[in-house]
């Protein structure tokens, strides 16, 4: 049984003032509790306040990381800097694989990194338009899987969640069909099964990211092989993001 996790990724996003009051009108509507997993991702500059305004809320992602201990990488931050903070990391994100050039294998580094300081890295994959039109969506997801995740145990793959977001689908308004999305889903957790273990392929949850929001969670979130969501836009009010998670809690499988 996996439990759905609806993340929100702020991108960036809010100030620190902004950040206080998110968790501020969060708190009540936490109320009745929800069985759905919450985690937010806020910008490296809120992260603090995140932490000390959620207070124990809810889970704390960042958006990136750099697979480095410590030392000269100006600008950047390592995991040990982060686990004081956070439990999740997004890794490989469209928008830092298109506008900041990161490889797979870069990538790969940072899901090893994470995983040695026993955080939790989500691998965000997803083919753009023009694969998508070029039939090759499969092919890309495949590789993206394959350089991303190269050289980690079926163990560590228990730390990984995977992110599904058609880059075309990503704050475009325009969303993957429930069809498409599952159909995608269901490739990678038999691409799961092939390189790792049955056992893996049934835990490792499956999120869906690209212009997610409650008019439209039901029909995601209700496939088989759909286990939360990657959420940019619609996460940034809590209303919104709370109403995605109300309508997973609706949801049994
Ligand atoms: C994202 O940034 O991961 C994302 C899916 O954004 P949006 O929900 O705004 O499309």
């Amino acid at each position: 049984m996996r439990r759905f996790l609806i993340a929100g990724n702020w991108k960036m996003n809010k100030t620190v003032p902004e950040t206080r009051s998110f968790f501020e009108q969060l708190k009540p509507l936490l109320e009745p509790k929800l069985t759905s997993e919450l985690l937010v991702c806020p910008p490296f500059t809120a992260l603090t306040e995140a932490f000390h305004s959620n207070n124990g809320q809810i889970a704390l992602g960042a958006q990136n990381v750099y697979p480095k201990a410590s030392g000269a990488y100006t600008g950047e931050i390592a995991p040990s800097m982060l686990a004081e903070w956070v439990s999740y990391v997004i890794v490989g994100h469209s928008e830092r694989r298109t506008l900041l050039n990161e490889s797979d294998a870069f990538i790969n580094e940072k899901i090893h990194a994470l995983l040695q300081a026993e955080m939790k890295p989500i691998l965000c994959v997803g083919e753009s338009l023009e694969e998508r039109k070029q039939d090759r969506a499969f092919e890309v997801i495949a590789n993206e899987l394959k350089a991303g995740l190269k050289d980690v145990s079926a163990n560590s793959m228990l730390n990984v969640t995977i992110a599904y977001e058609p880059i075309w689908a990503i704050g475009t308004g325009e969303t993957a069909t429930p069809e498409i999305a599952q159909a995608v889903h269901a490739f990678i957790r038999n691409w799961l099964q092939e390189n790792f273990d049955a056992t893996t392929a049934a835990q490792v949850r499956i999120l869906y990211g690209g212009s997610l929001k409650s008019s439209n969670a039901k029909d995601l979130l209700s496939q088989p092989d759909i286990d939360g969501g990657l959420i940019g836009g619609a996460s940034l009010k809590p209303e919104d993001f709370i109403a995605i998670a109300r309508i997973a809690d609706t949801i049994s499988k």
